[in-house]
């Protein structure tokens, strides 16, 4: 079906995870009118269609809609139809999700990779917007990319474009979800902070102590909220772990520049709570690290505007085509 979808019209988005499923009825403006959400069931599969499906059903039931769109963690085929394979879930490979969801409910639908439906929300309504070309990174547990040229986003020949989580940093490093290893999601992301704050904490246990106070004074209570608390009072094993991530993402955006030359960088995901903690010791790594130095302008280094939402506003506004 063609997406010829008018501005007054809405759309609904529907984001994918590792444990959940959420949509959202969407105008034009990106502006979330109402919600719906499942768990993500552990066996995947026909199991996680029905669980989509309930909730465009219960979208349905409240508003009229143009079209959908559905972020989903993974691999998606360049057509946009069909997720190729999604690691976090199970019995998710080589699904025809577009067209079952298409045969359901008569509408016109898109299916996109979740770092790039939240980066088309920050190039449409965020902090990407007015930047050519824009690179995007989605740091959660894992590192997600998006790259937007002349208000497009990049896919690549066969869908796997600008997944820069996995630019190899370190030949034979950490073994990553990919399947290769030494990928950069492995040195600068959630579960890396994490692995850098746990080795500190191995080396200097008062400290780690007085870290691991932030939470409920165990290892098992640490968390990216723990570890953000505790660099904002000055923790040095917090610290220390948020510029080692910061180190590693700084040197690899100053190759990804070589490669792209973005005028800006777009960072998203739950390491941004940090702000300036986190941002400020990338962009001097960038600065440190950056070949053919002070003979070019560096891109910005952004913090992006929507949280968890962004995969499903973004989801929802790319139907529109
Ligand atoms: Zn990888």
């Amino acid at each position: 079906m063609s997406n010829q979808i008018p501005n007054s019209a809405l759309t609904i988005g529907i984001d994918i995870g590792g444990t959940k499923v959420l949509g959202g009825v969407v105008d034009s403006l990106g502006q979330i009118l109402s919600t719906a959400r499942r768990d993500t069931p552990k066996s995947g599969g026909d199991e996680l269609y029905l669980q989509i499906s309930e909730v465009i059903s219960e979208l349905l039931n409240n508003h009229k809609v143009a079209g959908i769109g559905v972020s989903c963690a993974g691999i998606i085929s360049s057509d946009r139809r069909t997720v190729i394979s999604a690691p976090n879930i199970s019995n998710w490979k080589a699904v025809s999700l577009g067209d079952r969801l298409e045969k359901e409910f008569s509408l016109p639908i898109v299916i996109e990779n979740d770092a790039n439906a939240a980066m088309w929300a920050e190039y449409k309504f965020g902090a990407a917007k007015d930047f050519n070309p824009v690179m995007f990174f989605i740091i959660g547990t894992g590192m997600g990319g998006g790259f937007v040229v002349d208000g497009k986003l990049y896919r690549g020949a066969f869908g796997i474009g600008a997944e820069f989580g996995h630019m190899k940093i370190q030949s034979g490093g950490i073994l990553c979800g990919c399947g290769a290893k030494g990928c950069i999601e492995q040195y600068a992301s959630g579960s890396a902070l994490m692995r850098y704050a746990k080795e500190g904490i191995a080396v200097d246990a008062n400290t780690g102590q007085d870290l691991l106070n932030f939470g409920d004074g165990t290892l098992n209570g640490l968390t990216g909220t723990v570890l953000t608390k505790a660099a904002q009072a000055n923790n040095k094993i917090a610290i220390s772990a948020f510029n080692t991530c910061a180190d590693w993402l700084g040197s690899a955006i100053a190759s990804y520049t070589l490669l792209l030359d973005p005028e800006a960088i777009i960072i998203g995901g739950g390491v941004v709570d940090a702000g300036e903690l986190f941002l400020r010791p990338v962009r001097e790594a960038m600065a440190k690290y950056m070949p053919f130095a002070d003979t070019h302008p560096s891109p910005k280094i952004i913090a992006a505007k929507f949280g968890n939402n962004a995969g499903l506003v973004g989801a929802a506004v790319l139907v529109r085509g």
